[in-house]
């Protein structure tokens, strides 16, 4: 177990990497920025105008593939909402299922083929992963604080809410490697905010706090326990689509009745629409101030009064308190056993949401720090720390190197990643590819690659005597145990026989530090190589589940499909056949979604006919 750095341009290994800035990274869904420490102090890194901090997380293609990111991406929204991406982290780590419902808030092209596979976007005749999309938003970031210092950075610390899941946190992990960063740790949002307050930040403190988190189109609640240094996540709660947005609505809501304004105008006249929600805005960010705001859009003058715009919007803020109730509850806390309370997100800025918050939780809230910068500084700060530049903070020993298995295709899955705390558990559930099978082999990887031959490999069992189940029925779960010396147990269970069978390895024998170094070199390296092959070997996955279900859909309605749809649907599996065979990631997709486009009206109407084949077969009275 060590904490270990390397030296990108040596290749040489770091003890000490005093030297070396990490930073901080909030990766958000409507705004991200990066900070650093700079003369012991976190600072958010401002753009070329020296001014604005935030980087807008939009992401815009023109036709010929060109990225840009943040401000000159959001003048597209408008104008071309197809190729101008945003929200992006809502999408990070789903699969088209979990997004189904988030599609309608979203002005671009999601393809949804109803399975369990990571959703893609479809940008022009292009798909991108939610990861090679943030990790854009990286880049960007990464540019504008290499400008700033005028030197190379390759480390960093990035934030994550408190409630994302570990797809979701390796997704994150992902997007940084792309990025060309070395992400030495995931740090939940509420966590930053604390150490950017200086809570949290002496080992022997022992404190709970509620970090309250209105942005422009997500709440979240977070109730933190700090003991010894160690941050625990009692409890979050939230709501993925409350936030200033509402707000600005509210506003625009008001205006049109009270102007006689027919709503159908915001539909059918985008630029006016548009002005109404920059001058809702604008009204909305004036009232945090004055107690009035008059402005005009085209013939209109609109005005609202503080008293009124209040009025508006207490019952979204009584809304979010009714979270913050349910994580008390979760957390078996009351109010009195709440220490501090953070406020965190651009709309904690308007002074009803303080005053309602401070009611609640019966103290004086933290907002002297800007809202908006609060996560990237704390992120900044655990950076320092972790750089080994703020001595009395107790490090915690971490696994180096990532811990996973293989699984189809050669493609290792990690279930511990590298920087986790040990002692740690970690765990998943995996099932069979063949009907009928027996046996399953369980091949444990170190490493960071994608791809198990490019890792190391630590040992590996067979699961023997899993009952006879169709594919995908039985239900494995493997755990990871990795003690505090460093020795991995794996376990590999049968849910329903209960067979089990495991292995313990030295995660960290027999290998040097050189070649820990080596291994972490290469994977910065080759990570993008790295994540295309791995796009493509998902693709193909995919693709071979999707040819199975095409063949036997036509063998089972052969007397439902007609004989042009029985000739289409093959020339279309055909196709996708051969996709299969060559090497372009994007071929394979748009193959599967034209075979899918065409077949789920003709799968539809299958089982139409065959529940009316099933009634009709029953005697009835
Ligand atoms: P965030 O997602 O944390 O960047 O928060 C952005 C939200 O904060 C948007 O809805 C902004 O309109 C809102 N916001 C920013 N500044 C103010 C302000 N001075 N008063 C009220 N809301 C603000």
């Amino acid at each position: 177990m060590a904490k270990i750095s390397i030296n990108l341009s040596s290749g040489e290994l770091e003890k000490t990497p005093e030297s070396d800035i990490i930073i901080g990274i909030d990766l958000g869904t409507t705004n991200s920025l990066v900070a650093y420490i700079h003369e012991a102090k976190a600072m958010a890194v401002a753009g070329a105008d020296g001014k604005n901090t935030l980087v807008p997380s939009i992401v815009h293609f023109d036709e010929s593939g060109q990225v840009i990111v943040g401000n000159e991406a959001k003048k597209y929204l408008l104008t071309d909402p197809q190729n101008t991406i945003y929200s992006v982290k809502r999408l990070m780590g789903k699969s088209y299922k979990d997004v189904s419902d988030a599609e309608q808030y979203l002005g671009y092209k999601i393809i949804d083929e109803d399975t369990d596979s990571l959703v893609k976007i479809r940008v022009r005749d292009r798909f991108y992963s939610p990861v090679e999309l943030s990790a854009k938003i990286l880049t960007e970031l990464k540019t504008r604080i290499e400008a700033t210092l005028g030197q190379a950075v390759s480390k960093a610390v990035i934030t994550v809410p408190a409630y994302f899941n570990d797809a979701q946190r390796q997704a994150t992990r992902d997007a940084g490697k792309l990025a060309g960063l070395d992400v030495l740790r995931i740090v939940n949002e509420p966590t930053a905010a604390s150490l950017a307050y200086g809570i949290g930040l002496s080992p022997d403190e022992s404190k709970k706090i509620a970090v309250y988190d209105l942005g422009g189109g997500t709440f979240d609640i977070s109730i933190l326990q700090i003991q010894g240094g160690i941050f625990e996540v009692l409890s979050t709660n939230g709501d993925t689509y409350l936030g200033g947005d509402d707000f600005d609505r509210a506003i625009i809501d008001f205006w049109l009745e009270k102007y006689h304004i027919n709503k159908n105008i915001l539909i059918d006249n985008k630029k006016i629409s548009q002005q109404f929600r920059v001058a809702a805005e604008e009204a909305k960010k004036t009232l945090s101030l004055d107690n009035q705001y008059i402005g005009r859009i085209g013939e209109w003058s609109c005005e609202i009064l503080k008293a009124e715009f209040e009025n508006l919007i207490s019952p979204l803020i009584n809304k979010t308190l009714n979270s913050c109730k349910q994580a008390l509850s979760d957390a078996k806390l009351t109010v009195e056993n709440i220490d501090s309370v953070i406020m965190v997100g651009g709309s904690t800025r308007v002074p009803l949401v303080k005053k309602t918050v401070s009611e609640f939780f019966n103290q004086a809230v933290n907002d002297k720090l800007n809202p908006d910068e609060v996560v990237a500084l704390g992120a900044a700060i655990q950076a320092d720390i972790l750089a080994g530049n703020n001595k009395d903070l107790l490090l915690i020993d971490i696994t180096p190197l990532s811990l996973g298995i293989e699984t189809m295709g050669g493609l290792m899955d990690t279930i511990i990643p590298r920087n986790t705390k040990v002692p740690a558990k970690a765990g998943r559930q995996y099932t069979t590819s063949v009907d009928g099978q027996k046996n399953l082999q369980v091949a444990v990887y170190q490493g960071e690659r994608d791809l198990v031959s490019d890792n190391r490999k630590l040992g590996e069992f067979i699961l023997r005597g899993i009952p006879p189940m169709p594919a995908g029925i039985p239900k494995i779960d493997i755990q990871f145990i990795l003690d505090a010396d460093g020795i991995l147990t794996v376990r590999a269970r049968e849910l329903r026989s209960e067979i089990e069978q495991q292995i313990q390895v030295k995660s960290a024998y027999g290998i040097s530090e050189e070649e820990m170094a080596r291994m972490l070199l290469d994977s910065i390296q080759y990570a993008e190589s790295d994540m295309k092959i791995r796009a493509l070997l998902e693709a193909r996955n995919e693709a071979n589940n999707i040819l199975l279900s095409a063949d036997k859909f036509i063998e089972q309605n052969k007397t439902i499909l007609n004989e042009e749809e029985i000739k289409e649907t093959k020339r279309l599996t055909e196709a996708l056949r051969q996709s299969v065979e060559g090497d372009d990631k994007d071929a394979i997709n748009l193959a599967m979604e034209n075979l899918n486009t065409y077949t789920t009206p003709l799968a539809h109407r299958a089982m139409d006919a065959n529940i009316g084949a099933a009634i009709k077969g029953k005697k009835l009275g």
